[in-house]
């Protein structure tokens, strides 16, 4: 049997001595894995569909999952051309594959993804504000909200200052906080508030304070390795 899935490659490894399995992440199915098999010459016909952010259709042989054609549609590889893309690419790789679970089909998020990836290649608009909205929604989907404008212990309006607790991904004001807190600048706070607002397509009309996208970023990644044991690599 065979299967047509709409997928993007988020992982490619060596397998075998010709050979490569790749992460796809699909439309249909969510994360599954497939193999290519003697892609590694220059001449194979499949070659193209082992590079990460490969999308288009994939045919994949059941039970074996080994690719037998792909017609692409994009392979964003404007990203490859400019070292502060392909950081921010990999690092939306990076949290799929960690993020993902196998066969959990998530529609929206492939359809997020897809945007995301774009905005990264063609858009013109801070690449960091990409990611950082890419994280907030991943994080939102598990239930952890970051831009809020209320304490989300006691329900007090901030003002000033508020905290990440890194023990619940919470983000609290003053009075609520506790040891295992970190702080939210006032700056940083606006600059989640707003990103969160925005949708991708008009990030480039936002001008954040300087600097105040790598705060949001870092503390952002805390919380990444916090709740998933694992750092991104961010520029
Ligand atoms: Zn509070």
């Amino acid at each position: 049997m065979s299967i047509k899935v709409k997928a993007i490659v988020i992982g490619s490894y060596d397998y075998k001595e010709k050979d490569k399995r790749v992460t796809l992440f699909t439309l249909e199915k969510g994360k599954i894995y497939a193999i290519l098999k003697s892609v590694k010459s220059k001449n194979a016909k499949l070659k193209f569909a082992k590079e990460l952010f490969c999308f288009g259709d994939f045919f994949i042989e059941t039970p074996s999952m080994v690719v037998t054609g792909v017609d692409v549609e994009n392979n964003f590889f404007e990203i490859t051309q400019n070292i502060d893309k392909y950081f921010v690419a990999c690092a939306i790789l990076e949290i799929l594959n960690t993020t993902l679970k196998e066969n959990e089909i998530n529609s929206a998020l492939f359809l997020e993804t897809l945007k995301a990836l774009g905005m990264v290649a063609y858009g013109d608009v801070n690449d960091k504000y990409v990611l950082i909205k890419f994280l907030l929604s991943i994080f939102s989907n598990m239930g952890y909200m970051f831009a809020l404008s209320n304490c989300s212990v006691c329900g007090e309006k901030f003002s000033g200052k508020r905290y990440l607790n890194l023990d619940f991904g919470e983000v609290v004001c003053v009075g609520c906080k506790s040891a295992n807190c970190i702080e939210i600048s006032p700056r940083a706070g606006t600059a989640l508030k707003l990103l969160n607002d925005t949708d991708y397509d008009k990030l480039s009309t936002l001008k954040l304070s300087k600097g105040s996208e790598d705060e949001v970023l870092n503390i952002l990644n805390i919380n990444f390795d916090r709740r998933f044991n694992k750092k991104l690599k961010i520029l």
